[in-house]
């Protein structure tokens, strides 16, 4: 039986680095269709169901998080942004419209694809990922996830977390592999009223990679999206 291929849009008014991803992908074993304009995107996404869509912001006719919002008003086909904008503030305003990923421009092959595979997982794992939903346990490394006991082990040791501690650890192993902003986590975890003070989520992560990173200052379970958020790490 043939494998059913994943299609993946690819939005990109760049030819050259148009042409790189298509070979990439293609090469990859994905479906390709693409465009190089928000027009076509919006149509496409419509008459193609892509099961992915990699979004560059700087588009000839309009920008690409317009593109976001109008996809999230109606799909939940995750939207990779790869753009050469860089600043915090870029990177959060995509994410918080929607966009499950965002890659800077230049980037690597081997970064982009683990990217695409992270969020092709997202969508197979209805709301939650499919190993918690079945074991109630997220484990990556040495770190186990506990959701039923509500309680994180690395290896047969309690890592001894508070509550707000493991609520958070427990958010991010739900989005294992995606960057998760600072406002999502503490909508998520406090409500929409939640401050949006980074600093209370900085001294928790703090006090968290102290009882669960081998090393704090080089985390290996939990990453810094400098000024935009965390990302836990994958387990694939
Ligand atoms: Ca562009």
């Amino acid at each position: 039986m043939a494998q059913l291929r994943d299609k993946i849009l690819i939005v990109e008014d760049d030819t050259g680095i148009l042409k790189f991803l298509k070979t990439t992908l293609t090469a990859n074993n994905y479906d390709v269709v693409l465009t190089e304009n928000g027009k076509d995107a919006l149509a496409m996404i419509y008459s193609h169901c892509p099961d992915c869509i990699l979004l560059d912001l700087g588009l000839p006719d309009m920008d690409g998080n317009t593109i976001i919002e109008s996809v999230r008003s109606w799909a939940k086909t995750p939207i990779i942004v790869i753009s050469a904008r860089s600043t915090e503030t870029d990177k959060a305003t995509a994410l918080d419209l929607g966009a499950d990923d965002y890659l800077t421009k230049p980037f690597g092959t081997l970064e982009l694809l683990a990217r695409i595979r992270a969020a092709l997982r997202h969508t197979r794992t209805t709301a939650e990922n499919d190993e918690i939903a079945l074991k109630g346990i997220y484990q990556v490394g040495d770190l186990r996830i506990d959701y039923n006991k509500h309680r994180a082990f690395l290896g047969e040791q309690d890592a001894g977390l508070t509550p707000n501690e493991f609520r958070i650890v427990a958010l991010l192993g739900k989005h294992a592999g995606q960057v998760l902003t600072y406002k999502t986590i503490l909508h998520e975890l406090w409500g929409p009223s939640a401050s949006s003070d980074n600093k209370i989520l900085r001294v928790h992560m703090a006090n968290i990679r102290r009882k669960i990173e081998p090393n704090p200052d080089e985390p290996c379970y939990i990453f810094t999206e400098v000024g935009v958020g965390y990302r836990m790490a994958s387990n694939d």
